[in-house]
């Protein structure tokens, strides 16, 4: 048995995202079903939805950054109900035994964790996305919305948030240390008020100077453009972390330089091409290249949380679900302030 629901989904990679609707499972022992009210648009959406990652799946409803409220609870959820504040974000399942599972780092599981869109769940059906005015997901990837933020702003936490809080506090973003982010993006205007609200001295490194009021409202205490070449002598070997946030391939043997001795650069960006590197920028200074996907659930649940107290959710412009294709546009040109959030009442 299935229930239909409104959504917006791009037929194939070659053409514009359209009203349609899809069918949600009925609610199993574990699953709640959401009413979505927003759906945030993530540039991995843009990735995926034209296949500049590789061969997807249509028709596809993007949206991984989800927050609505709960509308009804299988017999077995403990955790949820009716009414509760809730939030999904890139995944909706995995294996849940394997040793990443069980460390809580479900982003790697072993066997693949299930995308909330464009992968096929367990039991052999599509996912498919935020985008859409229901949503049905088991109680273990579903996460709680704390009352003090809006559902709105906190939509793009479930993606861009967990992105750049986890390897902000793995990396250690903390007062006397040095963050720079690059791209001001989604991703990137959050990294810039978490490491912020962590304590670090935050620097951002972005194209240009255009945003720069904004940088410093969200918390920046520094902000340069990378177009400039006198950026990168001023700020050589300034800083302990680096994050990267940029849809876009970059030259990272520039931005090592910026490195401290012991340096740590950490790329959360998912270009569609590869880079290259002289490895003589890592040896010297002994510097750290790392990446970081998403965040494991609890440690997703630790961020909202974090949100939370320290009133921190993404700066947004809610769109109709009319305008995602020309959010689409936006993203790409880099004219985002700072995400879009889709009302989903408008599909
Ligand atoms: P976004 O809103 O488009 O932000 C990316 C920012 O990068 C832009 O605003 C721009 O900032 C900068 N940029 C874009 N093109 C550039 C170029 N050619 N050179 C230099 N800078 C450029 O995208 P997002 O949603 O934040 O996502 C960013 C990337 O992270 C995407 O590739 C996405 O797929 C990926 N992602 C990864 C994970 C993960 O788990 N690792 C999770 C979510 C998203 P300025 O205008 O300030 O320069
Ligand atoms: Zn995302
Ligand atoms: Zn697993």
């Amino acid at each position: 048995m299935t229930t239909t629901v409104a959504a917006y989904a791009a037929p194939s990679s070659k053409a514009p995202l359209e009203r349609t609707t899809i069918e949600r499972r009925d609610v199993r022992e574990h699953d709640v079903l959401i009413d979505i009210k927003f759906a945030g648009i993530c540039h991995s959406d843009i990735h995926q939805a034209r296949e500049g990652w590789g061969e997807a799946i249509f028709p596809m409803v993007p949206g991984h950054e989800i927050a609505g409220v709960v509308e009804a609870v299988g017999s077995g959820v403990t955790k949820f109900k009716v009414g509760d504040r809730v939030g999904v974000g890139c995944m909706v399942d995995s294996c849940r035994e394997c040793e990443n599972c069980l460390a809580g780092n479900e982003q790697h599981c072993l066997r693949g964790n299930v995308g909330t869109y464009n992968a096929v769940g367990h039991d052999g059906e599509p996912t498919y996305g935020g985008y859409s005015q229901k949503v049905v997901v088991d109680e273990a990837f579903t996460l709680r919305i704390p009352d003090g933020l809006s559902l709105d702003v906190a939509a793009p936490l479930l993606c861009a948030g967990i992105t750049t809080y986890s390897p902000l506090k793995r990396w250690g973003a903390a007062p006397g240390r040095k963050v720079a982010v690059i791209g001001l993006g989604g991703l990137g205007h959050m990294a810039v008020k978490l490491a912020h609200a962590m304590g670090a001295e935050v620097t951002v490194l972005s194209q240009s100077l255009r945003k720069k009021d904004d940088g410093l409202k969200l918390g920046a205490d520094h902000y340069y453009a990378t177009s400039d070449e006198q950026t990168f002598k001023d700020l050589a070997g300034s800083f302990d972390v680096i994050l990267s946030t940029v849809s876009a391939p970059l030259n990272f043997g520039a931005y090592l330089s910026l490195l401290k001795t012991n340096g740590a650069l950490v790329n959360v960006g998912a270009p569609e091409e590869p880079i290259s590197l002289n490895l003589f920028s890592l040896i010297g200074g002994n510097k750290v290249l790392a990446g970081s996907a998403i965040g494991g659930i609890a440690e997703t649940q630790e961020m909202l949380d974090f949100c939370a107290e320290h009133n921190l959710g993404a700066e947004i412009e809610l769109i109709e679900a009319s305008q995602i294709n020309e959010a689409y546009e936006r993203v790409i040109n880099s004219d985002v302030r700072y995400r879009f959030v889709i009302d989903t009442a408008t599909i």
